[in-house]
C-alpha cells in the first residue's frame, strides 16, 4: 500500500482505508505528489484527469495541455519542439493541474514567479458543467490558483512556453556563513543568474554553520534538448527504514553533501543537464519511505522581506529541537495571486524532519510562532498539520475563500481531509 501524498504517514492512511463511510463529494488526484492530505478523503473519490493530450501554438508561443499530464511528458513534448515550461518544480512528476492548485514555483522563482504567471486560461469542471476562464481578475481564477483543488477539477489549460536555449546549464556554488549572508547573497547575486537555489547545514543554529547557494545560467553553448529519463526508482518498496533517520545519520549525510559542494565551490562554473538541477533526487525515487511509516513533516514557510529576523528565530527552534537535513531557501517574488496561495514577495524557507509520536504538537508549536510573523505562512500542499485558528491568521482572506466555496456549492462537491481540518 502507498500513502497517496508524499510525507502523510502510512499508518493513519491504513486507518482511514478501514472507516466505512462513503461520501459525495470528490477532490482531483494528481501524480500524488504533494506532501500533506490536500489530495484525498476517506470514504470519497479521487478524480484523475486525463493525461498527455498536448498541443502547441506555435505562433502565440502557448501550450495547451490537460490537467493530468505530468511535468515530465509535457517537458519532453515541448523539448522536442525546442521549447519549455518557464516554471516547474523540484519533482517531475507532478501534474499539470497540481501544479495550478499549488501554484507552485521553481528555482527560477525570483525571475519568474510562480506557475500562474505563466498560465494565459483554464477549463474547470464546477458540478459537470465546464467553465473557460480566460480573466485573472475573476474570483474563480484567483481562488482555483493555489486553492487546493477545492474549486473543482481544472481539466486543461493553456500556458505560455519559452524557447529553450541550451539542453544545459552552467552552474555556479557559492559556498556562505550562515543563513544571513545566504539572504544577503540571494538579495545581491541572484538577478545575475536564471535560477538560484540556497541550502543551508542543519546541523547548527542558523548562523553558526555554512551553507551553499547553487546558481545556475542556461548554458552559453547551444546544445541539444536532452529527452528525461524517467527515475531510476533506486529507493522503493516499503515504509520500513524510519529508525535509520536520526541524529547521526542526518549530520552524516550533511557532511557528506557540504563538502560535495565545497568542493564544487572551487571550481570554475560547471556544466549540468537541466534534469540534474532541476529534478537533483529524481534517481532516487520513492525517498520519502525512508522516514518510515510515520511519514514526515516539511515545514515549509514564506516570510515577506523585511521579516528576517523573525525567519530565522522559526528556523532555530526547529534546529533546536529537531534533526533536521539540509534547509531550502528561495527568493519567491510573485505578487499574491491567489486568495489561498503560497507565494509573495519574499523568502521560502523549508525544512524536513521525521514525524513521531510527539513531532505534531512540534510542529504546531511553529505554526504558532509563525502565525505570530506578520504576513507569513505555511505552505498547504507541503502540510498536513494546520489548524484553523493559525490557517485563518496566516490567511486573511479565508473567509473570502469560503464564500466563494459557498457561491458555488463547492463545498458539498469537492472536499478533502485538509478543506475538512482548515474548515473551508
Ligand atoms: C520531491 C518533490 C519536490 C517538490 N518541489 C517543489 C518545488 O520546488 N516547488 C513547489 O512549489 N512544490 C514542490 N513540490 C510540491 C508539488 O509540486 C506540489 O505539491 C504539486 O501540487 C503536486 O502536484 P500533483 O500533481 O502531484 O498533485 P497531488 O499531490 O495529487 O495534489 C495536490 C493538490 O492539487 C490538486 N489537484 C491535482 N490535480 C488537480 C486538477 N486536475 N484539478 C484541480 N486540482 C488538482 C489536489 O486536489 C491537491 O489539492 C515538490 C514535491 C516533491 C515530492
Amino acid at each position: 500500500m502507498q500513502s497517496p501524498s508524499w510525507s502523510y504517514p502510512i499508518v493513519r492512511w491504513r486507518k482511514l482505508q478501514r472507516k466505512q463511510i462513503v461520501f459525495t463529494s470528490t477532490i482531483a488526484r494528481g501524480g500524488g505528489r504533494s506532501y500533506g492530505d490536500s489530495n484525498f478523503k476517506y470514504g470519497s473519490n479521487s478524480t484523475n484527469v486525463a493525461p498527455n493530450q498536448m498541443q502547441i501554438d506555435f505562433g502565440r508561443k502557448v501550450l495547451r495541455v490537460s490537467g493530468g499530464t505530468r511535468i515530465i511528458d509535457a517537458l519532453n513534448y515541448l523539448g522536442a519542439h525546442g521549447f519549455e515550461l518557464f516554471v516547474v518544480p523540484g519533482t517531475a512528476y507532478a501534474t499539470i493541474g497540481g501544479c495550478i492548485a499549488s501554484d507552485i514555483h521553481g528555482k527560477n522563482s525570483h525571475k519568474h514567479g510562480s506557475f500562474s504567471r505563466h498560465l494565459k486560461s483554464m477549463t474547470l469542471i464546477i458540478n459537470d458543467q465546464e467553465i473557460q476562464i480566460t480573466s485573472k481578475d475573476t474570483k474563480l481564477w484567483k481562488s482555483t490558483i493555489g486553492g487546493c483543488g477545492l474549486t473543482g477539477i481544472i481539466i486543461d489549460c493553456e500556458i505560455s512556453i519559452k524557447p529553450i536555449k541550451s539542453g544545459h546549464l552552467e552552474s555556479r556554488v557559492i559556498v556562505v556563513n550562515g543563513l544571513n549572508e545566504m539572504l544577503k547573497n540571494l538579495k545581491t547575486e541572484s538577478k545575475n543568474y536564471d535560477y538560484a537555489i540556497g541550502w543551508l547545514d542543519g546541523r547548527y543554529q542558523t548562523n553558526k554553520g555554512k551553507g551553499f547557494i547553487h546558481y545556475a545560467n542556461e548554458a552559453e553553448e547551444s546544445s541539444p534538448f536532452q529527452v528525461l529519463k524517467e527515475s531510476q526508482n533506486l529507493i522503493n518498496g516499503k515504509y520500513s527504514f524510519g529508525r535509520f533517520i536520526n541524529s547521526p545519520l542526518i549530520a552524516l549525510y550533511n557532511v557528506f553533501t557540504m563538502k560535495k559542494y565545497q568542493r564544487k565551490s572551487r571550481m570554475k562554473n560547471q556544466i549540468v543537464s537541466k534534469r540534474e538541477y532541476f529534478f537533483p533526487l529524481i534517481d532516487l525515487g520513492f525517498w520519502n519511505k525512508l522516514f518510515g511509516r510515520k511519514g514526515f513533516h516539511e515545514v515549509q514557510f514564506f516570510s515577506p522581506f523585511g521579516s528576517e529576523k523573525e525567519a530565522e528565530e522559526v528556523l532555530n527552534l526547529i534546529i533546536k529541537n529537531q534533526p533536521v537535513f539540509l534547509i531550502g531557501v528561495k527568493i519567491i517574488s510573485e505578487n499574491n495571486v491567489g486568495i489561498i496561495g503560497f507565494p509573495g514577495k519574499g523568502w521560502s524557507i523549508a525544512v524536513d524532519f521525521r514525524a513521531n509520536r510527539t513531532s505534531e504538537d512540534f510542529v504546531k508549536k511553529c505554526h504558532e510562532a509563525i502565525s505570530r510573523c506578520e504576513g507569513s505562512r505555511i505552505y498547504l500542499t507541503k502540510d498536513w498539520v494546520l489548524e484553523k485558528k493559525h490557517f485563518d491568521i496566516m490567511y486573511p482572506d479565508a473567509d473570502y475563500f469560503r464564500a466563494i466555496r459557498y457561491e458555488y456549492d463547492m463545498k458539498r462537491l469537492y472536499s478533502s481531509e485538509m478543506s475538512e481540518r482548515l474548515a473551508i
